[in-house]
């Protein structure tokens, strides 16, 4: 019985069928994705195609998905598995939520019955890689300025502009698109979805060098004239935006449930190395300025799993959550790099070197306050339910 799995604090969250799934997931990456692996796909920047197939295969790409398409399990599923996935490999996890909870989200919610019968079983079988492409050079936070367009004429959209920044776009068979289809419109007014085929003449997906996140590339990716039939639309023309909340708020749960699971990662082996090193012929666990650091990591990553379970708890039952959502995102987010950052000191010189994995958590920890909306932004939606309350 792992630790990780599990856990007692969890038991008011979680059924024993989930708690069993979650043992098969430790399991299956513990054999699959062991830190060698993860090592070797981040320093090689290799897409880890096996481990994903054999994630297909163990039926985790329909989770969440409609079971008319072949799906199973809700929100509450969701965290239970991302914060496993989270703990062993980060872009699995990162990829999931690309595929599965924000585009085959939006195709499950907003699309036509004949996109959602051609979308989802694919993506389950993991035959049909999905990536979600809001973000552009000049609109980031505020996503709702994005300028890329899409004229609509005899039953075809002709797209063109740039996307920044977009994980999985080159795996990507469809690249689930934000356009502006009405510049006349106010800014969150006019914007539409659009699924556009990979491959498509005058489409170019060039991968971005970043600090982390080598395994799971993230791309520009460039729309000239790209002809894109209207039944590809996902969700009625120019109110997309509206639809994007939703699919965004999700993302901020299992961001957070992955966060969890990382930052415990980062716990576990700051605390092995302490237990391990000796130093002034004592462990250097037994010094109390180590010792306390690790027991203020444990601490607020127990915190952030409380604040993300309630917000997947809140999301399963349909009672509106923007701001524990929002809370989840960030405080796990900037949990996950303080105690990246304090695990690396704790771990001196060997902390800082690429053969232990504490150097990829100090680097991909600090992604996740910029992603799915950055902490500034996660922390303005909160000011903003905290006044309503107050009134
Ligand atoms: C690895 C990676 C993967 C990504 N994957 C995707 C993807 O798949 N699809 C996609 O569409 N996008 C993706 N993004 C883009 C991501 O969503 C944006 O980076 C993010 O929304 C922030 O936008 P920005 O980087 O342009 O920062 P900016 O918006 O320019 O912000 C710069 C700084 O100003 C602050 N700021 C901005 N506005 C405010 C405000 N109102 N109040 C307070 N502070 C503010 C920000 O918090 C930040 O600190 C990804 C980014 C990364 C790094």
């Amino acid at each position: 019985m792992s630790n990780l799995t599990r856990r007692q604090d969890l038991e008011p969250y979680l059924t024993p069928e989930q708690f069993e799934f979650r043992d098969s997931v430790d399991k299956f990456l513990t054999k699959n994705s062991d830190p060698s692996m993860v090592r070797h796909w981040d320093e090689e920047k290799m897409f880890p195609a096996e481990l994903v197939q054999g994630a297909v295969e163990q039926g985790w790409f329909a989770l969440t998905l409609p079971e008319e398409y072949g799906g199973i399990g809700d929100y509450m599923d969701m965290a239970a598995f991302l914060e496993v996935v989270g703990y062993h490999n980060l872009g699995l996890a990162r990829f999931w939520n690309a595929n599965v909870n924000m585009v085959g989200g939006a195709v499950s919610r907003f699309a036509s019955e004949k996109i959602k019968a051609e979308v989802l079983p694919d993506l389950a079988a993991g035959k049909c890689w999905l990536a979600f492409a809001l973000s552009e050079n000049g609109s980031g936070s505020d996503a709702a300025a994005l300028r890329t367009k899409a004229d609509l004429a005899n039953g075809e959209f002709t797209v063109n502009g740039t996307k920044m920044w977009i994980t999985g776009a080159l795996q990507a068979k469809y690249i689930l698109t934000a356009v502006r289809t009405d510049r006349d419109a106010k800014k969150h007014d006019g914007i539409s979805l659009v699924l556009v085929p990979n491959g498509s003449e005058g489409l170019t997906v060039s991968p971005i060098d970043l600090l982390g996140g080598h395994a799971i590339r993230t791309c520009e990716v460039n729309y000239q004239d790209v002809r894109v039939n209207e039944d590809r639309m996902v969700g009625d023309l120019h109110v997309g935006w509206k639809r994007l909340l939703t699919v965004l708020a999700k993302e901020r749960v299992a961001l957070s449930a992955i966060c969890v699971g990382a930052a415990q990662a980062a716990c576990d082996l700051a605390r092995e190395y302490a237990i391990e090193r000796r130093q002034f012929d004592q462990s250097i666990y037994d010094f109390q300025a180590i010792s306390h650091m690790l027991v203020d990591m444990q601490t607020q990553v127990d915190a952030a799993r409380m604040m993300a379970y309630r917000a997947a708890r809140l999301l399963v039952s349909g009672v509106p959550c923007e701001a524990e959502a929002s809370q989840a995102k960030y405080f796990a987010a900037d949990t996950y790099v303080r105690v990246a950052t304090d695990g690396l000191q704790i771990m001196g010189a060997n902390g800082y070197a690429m053969e232990y994995a504490m150097q990829r958590h100090y680097r991909e920890s600090k992604l996740f306050q910029i992603f799915g909306g950055t902490n500034q932004v996660q922390r303005n939606i909160v000011a903003r339910v905290l006044r309503k309350k107050g009134q």
